[in-house]
């Protein structure tokens, strides 16, 4: 099946006891049994809840796995996958990271000793230079959040594979429509449902995709043991919204591309991160890996201090200034104080998150009205 069929149809059919096109919100903590141990497949809602094991199905089809475990939020399912270490192992992961991985990881996980490498992985070949017999697992985001790097997935799987490291791809930003690392080699698909899968800004919600069952089983032990799964009603809404995924994903593609090359040539903008440019140092790796470039555009403004950026942050009347991304409206974030203020200033700046620099989120609104409203807010 392709990609639009699956996001309308995987893991759903009608109801059997009424018809219903729907998916019914099955709003309910627990299920009778006939007999102790004697139920259809559902006990108790923390575990498995009909609502949401349809939009696992749907979930897992869209990244070409068997799996899918929802969560309450994609810290739920990062949180999951870390519990899968032990004290003493390491992992290696990227230098531009989603601010709340960086918290989880240096505020949460160290604590339990386990020792994070946040490395530039534009050049893979420095995973195997950081691998060492303690080290377990690879957690890479591309593109990344807020600098658009790039990251080669089948690159790093190769070496993941070749030292039997557990590799897990955070698709947050590319959404399953763009990019399927399961595909290009990863053991594990993470994402933030909350963003592009979910779509409308509605829910707070994340995910994990995979094929390994025995993998899967023990996530599914973690998941129900510590319990940060996903309610009926918020799993109806995220099956509601993935209907559109395909349909969105082609708008917000069209207009990130014209955003883009509006911002380029603009003369208030000094840096802009978008991997659909030629001159973007992984273009080549962005174009064999992903099918589109997607509405995720970051710049620095020219000769502005922070007091600057903050005025023309303000200006936008389409654009909303608000955290997270991936909605049908466009968003407008200020990464130094908003997504990534928990990265001390020094680490941030390494990597580009300076004070001037703007994310914005290009959603699906006439292309006309935000070019419009760039124009004025940067004037
Ligand atoms: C938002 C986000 C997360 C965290 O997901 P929540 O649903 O907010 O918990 C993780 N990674 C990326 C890239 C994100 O954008």
């Amino acid at each position: 099946m392709k990609f639009g069929t699956k996001a309308i149809h995987a893991g759903q059919e009608p109801d059997p006891s009424t018809g219903a096109v729907m998916t019914p919100i099955y709003q309910t903590s627990t299920y009778a049994q006939k007999a102790p141990g004697d139920n259809q497949g559902y006990e108790y809602s923390r575990g498995t809840n009909p609502t949401r094991s349809a939009l696992e199905g749907c979930l897992a089809a869209l990244e070409n796995a068997k799996f899918a475990l929802a969560f309450s939020s994609g810290m739920g399912a990062t949180d999951a996958v870390m519990k899968l270490l032990q004290p003493g192992d390491e992992v290696i992961t990227g230098n531009d990271l989603y601010g709340g991985s960086y918290r989880i990881f240096t505020k949460i996980f160290a604590n339990y000793g386990i020792k994070f490498h946040f490395l530039d992985l534009s050049d893979p070949e420095i995973v195997a230079q950081y691998t060492n017999e303690n080290t377990k697992l690879v957690w890479v985001e591309t593109p990344t959040n807020p600098t658009m790097q790039i990251v080669d997935i089948e690159a790093i799987g190769k070496i993941t594979r070749a030292n039997n490291l557990t590799f897990v791809v955070d698709n947050t930003f590319a959404s399953p429509y763009l990019q399927n690392p399961i595909d290009l080699g990863a053991d594990i698909v993470m994402h933030s449902v909350t963003k592009y899968i979910g779509g409308h800004s509605d829910l707070v919600m994340g995910a994990l995709m995979l094929n390994d069952e025995e993998l899967y089983k023990r996530l599914w032990f973690i998941y129900n043991a510590c319990g940060a799964t996903p309610g009926p009603m918020d799993s109806f809404l995220a099956l509601r919204g993935i209907k559109t995924l395909h349909l969105r994903m082609k708008a917000h593609c069209e207009n990130g591309k014209q955003v883009a090359e509006f911002l380029k040539t603009h003369p208030k903008v000094d840096k802009i991160y978008w991997p659909g440019f030629t001159d973007h140092p992984n273009h080549e790796v962005a174009k064999k890996q992903m099918r589109g470039f997607g509405g995720m555009i970051s710049i620095t403004l020219k000769d502005a201090d922070l007091a600057e950026t903050f005025r023309i942050a303000s200006n936008f009347k389409v654009f909303t200034l608000a955290e997270s991304l991936g909605g049908v409206e466009s968003l407008l974030n200020h990464p130094a104080t908003m997504t990534h203020g928990s990265i001390p200033k020094e680490v941030r700046e390494k990597v580009g998150v300076v004070d001037s620099l703007l994310r914005l989120s290009v959603g699906v609104e006439d292309i006309e009205d935000l070019l419009e409203d760039l124009k004025n807010a940067l004037a």
